[in-house]
């Protein structure tokens, strides 16, 4: 242990690694990590962020790093730094990022975890969750995936589910339409037309329904911080 934060202090000093990446708190409050050369530092104070170097640097130029690029902030420590907007829109009160044990920051000197870094991790506490209200997750109304906002359901649904939602669209359309139609024809119906009325009034009912429907079953977690 001591080796090792000898040796990258070391690195450091060599001018060998140099991670380009910290974090900053946008003017909505959100944290975002960005370059923090002294250039793009200015750059960004002058639109109102806020550097927060006490979260240390990092390197974001793989795959890992870019899907999960709050996790230096909460390795070290910065959980409550983040606002209830963002952990709402992120999912984050859903599936709490799990941090690794080796608290080490992605640099040249650490590129990637090993399955050594992820022994005994947890997932990360938050303690805004505790006066935060309506944490429910949106369930899919075709499949279980939970989405941490109704936004996000939409977008998922219309996305993976456009042929369901516009069968639901096609019979909504044509129920309605032909409920007109027969209730138009007035007096004197038939007893059929009376009967076929009414099963079109379920079936109108039933459709509704149905795009009201949120299962709670299980879902896949599709966050990653
Ligand atoms: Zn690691
Ligand atoms: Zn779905």
């Amino acid at each position: 242990m001591i080796t090792r934060v000898a040796e990258q202090a070391a690195s450091v000093l060599d001018g060998r690694i140099r991670p380009t990446h910290g974090y900053y708190r946008q003017p909505n409050k959100w944290i975002k990590p960005a370059v923090t050369t002294a250039l793009e530092e200015l750059k960004y104070r002058r639109e109102g962020w806020e550097p927060l170097p006490q979260y240390g640097r990092f390197d974001m130029n793989n795959a890992y790093a870019a899907d999960h690029p709050l996790e230096l902030l909460l390795i070290n420590g910065g959980a409550k730094e983040l606002c209830e907007d963002q952990i709402r829109q992120q999912g984050l009160h859903l599936h709490p990022p799990i941090v690794p044990t080796c608290r080490r920051a992605l640099t040249q000197n650490h590129p990637l975890h090993n399955p050594v870094c992820w022994i005994g991790a947890e997932p990360v506490k938050l303690p805004q969750l505790e006066s935060m209200k309506d944490l429910e997750p949106f369930i899919c109304r075709f499949c279980d995936r939970q989405s941490a906002t109704d936004q996000g359901r939409e977008q998922h649904e219309s996305v993976m589910h456009r042929a369901e939602k516009g069968n639901i669209r096609t019979g909504e359309t044509l129920a309605t339409s032909l409920t007109k139609g027969l209730a138009g024809q007035g007096k004197g119906q038939s007893q059929d037309q009376s009967m076929t009325l009414d099963a079109l009034t379920t079936l109108t009912k039933e459709i509704t329904k149905l795009k009201r429907t949120r299962t709670r079953k299980g879902a896949k977690s599709t966050v990653s911080v």
